[in-house]
């Protein structure tokens, strides 16, 4: 029995929340819960917010102080808070699951150089069907070769701020792995006006922004007089954070580094 207590930084948002469900589905005892300064949120019982009888833990905003009451943080916030309480996991010893998506590349080395002193697992999407997807695609993409075409299109709610999805740039590395390239030298984001015709080789994203997509893509292999597309579809948040809480409880005890989901379904 393995008792992990988890923290959930962001315990007010839409991850959150889902985290917090999961968690108390899965067993594992929440044993604290953050928001940012000054979240209307605050001293808000965070069981009772994610929709469950008391949990007993109030939503406080300073990880640093409350480090004797977990073991692994889970994170689906903003990089700046991600980035904060990644300092005081260090100093703690503890381990973290990130989900939360947009850093940039100086952010991304700063959790790099974090995770040489605590375990981090790290995925722009804990589901397990898109972490399925990522095998296909690299199989897909060493099979069919430059002479299919690749588009990544991806579809999220109106409130997502970053783009294009964690996930989508995830199936961009995996079709760039697959085809032994590199996705920086490839990708293509944006498209207006006059711009020529495609390069052969690129990988081009679309970002559809509306409603309550809780997160569609669709990787289209375009040849000539055919086309593969692979589609994933969320419905629930739940998906993710089932993935985010098995990440928690695989993650204590583990030494330094930074894991990805695909290890932790591997083992
Ligand atoms: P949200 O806006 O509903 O929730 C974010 C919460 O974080 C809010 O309650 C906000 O107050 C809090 N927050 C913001 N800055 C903070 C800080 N500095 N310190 C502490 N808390 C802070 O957003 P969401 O839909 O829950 O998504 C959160 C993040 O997770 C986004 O980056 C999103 O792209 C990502 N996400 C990842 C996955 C995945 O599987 N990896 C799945 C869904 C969403």
């Amino acid at each position: 029995m393995n008792s992990t207590r988890i923290a959930v930084l962001g315990a007010a948002g839409r991850m959150g929340r889902a985290v917090i469900q999961a968690a108390a589905t899965a067993g594992l005892p929440l044993g604290a819960a953050f928001e940012r300064v000054g979240a209307a949120e605050l001293q808000r019982d965070a069981g009772e917010l994610a929709g469950l009888e008391t949990a007993g833990v109030r939503i406080g905003s300073d990880v640093r102080a409350a480090l004797a009451d977990f073991d692994v943080l889970v994170d689906f916030t903003r990089p700046e808070g991600t980035l904060a309480a990644l300092e005081a996991c260090v100093e703690g010893g503890r381990g973290m699951v990130i989900g939360t998506t947009g850093f940039s590349a100086e952010q991304q080395a700063a959790i790099e150089a974090a995770a040489q002193r605590i375990p981090i697992v790290k995925a722009g999407n804990f589901s397990l069907g898109v972490n399925l997807c990522l095998h296909l695609l690299e199989q897909a993409a060493a099979a069919l070769g430059e002479d299919f075409d690749v588009e990544i299109v991806e579809a999220h709610h109106k409130h997502k701020v970053d783009a294009p999805s964690g996930t989508a740039l995830m199936m961009g590395e995996a079709v760039a792995r697959g085809a032994g390239k590199v996705l920086a030298e490839h990708a293509v984001y944006e498209r207006y006006g006059h711009t020529g015709a495609r390069s052969r080789g690129a990988i081009g994203f679309s970002t559809v922004r509306g409603g309550d997509v809780v997160g569609d893509h669709t990787v289209m292999f375009l040849g000539e007089g055919e086309r593969v597309e692979i589609t994933h579809k969320a419905s629930s948040r739940l998906n993710f954070a089932n993935g985010a809480v098995r990440a928690a409880r695989w993650l204590q005890g583990r030494a330094p580094g930074l894991y990805s989901m695909r290890d932790v379904i591997g083992g």
